[in-house]
């Protein structure tokens, strides 16, 4: 109806998460009725993203280099490592101020609706990772407070267990249902303080 050129537009936005037909119209009808300079910064700024920026080797972040900032800073405190799903989540907890540790990012969490399962994400690297390095002493298991990330806590604590390795849960401080990314400073900041060991709890012997 608007020529092929809009049309794979809108289609192209239509494959973003969260973005359905109507917004993935508003989107392309804002840049067709747009200046061509704002347009084309858009697309250079994909093409920048896709040749520049890509996982760190080691967290899993999104980074410029490899291994990233944080997992290059000697500054950072090697002993713990805290447990995310995603690399916005790495800022919002680099936001609250509180953590001086190093990082893992899933890149999802497990959500067997929508076919993401353990193995699709970066639990054999964690696990691999937590094995090769005898620095790290606690594993903060920062999932969201949501089903999926509470599914997702309980595979880590599988994975992990056999390591020996203590695992802390964040402190249930932060709202039910919600994200790390959404959470204000202060809230993350209590829940990464009050943060709870998370052993399979065994029977009293
Ligand atoms: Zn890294």
């Amino acid at each position: 109806m608007y020529g092929e050129a809009v049309e794979r537009l809108i289609r192209e936005f239509k494959r973003l998460p969260g973005i359905g037909q109507r917004t993935a119209e508003r989107l392309t009808f804002h840049i067709v009725q747009g200046s061509e300079r704002e347009g084309l910064a858009l697309a250079d700024a994909i093409r920048a993203v896709k040749e520049k920026a890509r996982p760190c080797a080691e967290c899993f972040t999104v980074s410029e280099r490899s291994p990233c900032e944080i997992c290059s800073d000697p500054r950072r405190d090697p002993r713990v490592l805290c447990v995310v799903e995603r690399p916005t989540d790495v800022l919002a907890m680099e936001k609250s101020g509180g953590y001086k540790g190093r990082y893992h990012v899933l890149l999802g969490a497990v959500n067997l609706l929508e076919g993401v399962e353990p193995h699709d994400l970066t639990i054999d690297a964690l696990a691999e990772r937590v094995r090769q390095d005898d620095r790290i002493e606690e594993v903060i298991l920062a999932t969201n407070p949501t089903f999926d990330g509470d599914a997702t806590a309980l595979h880590l604590r599988a994975a992990l267990e056999p390591l020996g390795v203590r695992m802390t849960r964040l402190a249930r401080g932060l709202p039910a249902g919600g994200s790390l990314e959404f959470a204000s400073k202060a809230i993350l900041a209590e829940a990464l303080e009050g943060r709870r060991d998370y052993q399979e709890r065994r029977r009293p012997s």
